[in-house]
């Protein structure tokens, strides 16, 4: 169920609140004024006008600090973290009828598939059930994973961790993840042994993610190998509440060290590629979202790596295979 305004004004009530910070990802900016005007009938209401990446990104204390409650709009909560306030999550979940036929699950069959993993991004919880009923009314047997401490629901993957991936990947066949765009579906296929599916619910079509990943690591390989020679390099701690791996970064500050170079440890909120520029480094190992270093490669001038990835291309660790940085849990941020 989504949480609706209603319910979200019920648990301020609950707590109390009076004065209250109003986090809107950029899709929901244009609703902005009538979120404001409703919560304003009983609240003194702040809106931040500042992007924000998620459940572990509340901003910073100069932000909430004059306020007894944060409320989130479009993401669900990561449990197993200590928020300095209180946060009530209004997550933004596809209702409804999905509208695909069983046709669309016919390469399952062709492909000799009984036994289906289920996963979905937060958005299509509602939709990964519908799904499931529709596999099981086909005759296959079907699983939703489990998820760690970081998610909120059976099934649900974050572009920083696949734990509902392991923990059924050995006991099926193959995963079918019910999203839009491909990150996660290629996250997936690299925690997962088995045959990964998309059922893109904007194409309305699943779609075997393989060829995609294998292009994607061709890709990141050609990135990360640009660090080889790195002799100056930036560890970076992002200081965002469920981004924050200070204990990760000083390893990875004592393994830089071991292999002879030059490394400083930073913190960051924002990742501002000009500030390592302005260091000079020949690389930067970053330590919070996994996506930054994925998806903002190309704003740096230099390789930006995730800490598995300068972990294999300096054998650091003993493995041939690329490994997705996954976060499970966070180092405790001294508010
Ligand atoms: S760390 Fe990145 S992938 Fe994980 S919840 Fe935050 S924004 Fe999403």
């Amino acid at each position: 169920m989504n949480i609706t305004i209603e319910e979200v004004i019920r648990q301020l009530d609950d707590i109390k609140a009076r004065k209250i910070l109003l986090q809107l990802p950029d899709g929901l900016k244009p609703h902005v004024f009538d979120y404001f005007s409703r919560l304003s009938e009983k609240f003194s209401v702040i809106v931040s006008s500042e992007s924000f990446y998620g459940a572990c990104d509340i901003s910073t204390m100069d932000v909430y600090r004059d306020v007894d409650c944060i409320v989130q709009l479009g993401h669900s909560e990561i449990p197993n973290i200590e928020y300095p306030k209180p946060v009530i999550f209004m997550e933004y979940r596809i209702q409804g009828e999905i509208g695909i036929d069983d046709d669309a699950f016919q390469p399952l069959k062709e492909k000799g598939h009984k036994k289906i993993g289920l996963l979905c991004s937060v958005q299509y919880v509602d939709q990964m059930h519908h799904v499931r009923g529709i596999l099981d009314r086909m005759g296959f047997e079907t699983y939703i994973g489990r998820q760690d401490a970081r998610m909120k629901h059976p099934g649900q993957v974050l572009g920083c961790n696949f734990s509902s991936a392991h923990s059924i990947s050995a006991k099926v066949d193959c995963l079918v993840v019910v999203s839009t765009g491909r990150f996660h579906a290629i996250g997936a296929q690299l925690a997962s042994e088995k045959e990964v599916f998309i059922l893109d619910m904007n194409e309305r079509r699943l779609i075997p993610i393989k060829e995609e990943t294998d292009r994607f690591l061709r890709r990141r390989y050609a990135k990360i190998s640009r660090a080889m020679n790195a002799r100056k390099i930036c560890v970076v701690a992002d200081t965002k509440i469920g981004q924050y791996r200070i204990r990760l970064a000083e390893t990875i500050m004592e393994q830089a060290e071991s292999l002879g170079m030059q490394s400083v440890l930073l913190t960051a909120n924002d990742v501002r590629p000009s500030d390592y520029e302005n260091m000079r480094c020949d690389a930067v190992v970053f330590t919070g979202c996994p996506r930054v270093s994925i998806d903002d490669q190309d704003k740096f001038t230099m390789p930006i790596l995730t800490p598995p990835e300068f972990q294999q291309l300096f054998k650091l660790k003993d493995t041939t295979k690329y490994v997705m940085d996954e976060i499970v849990a966070v180092d405790r941020l001294n508010l």
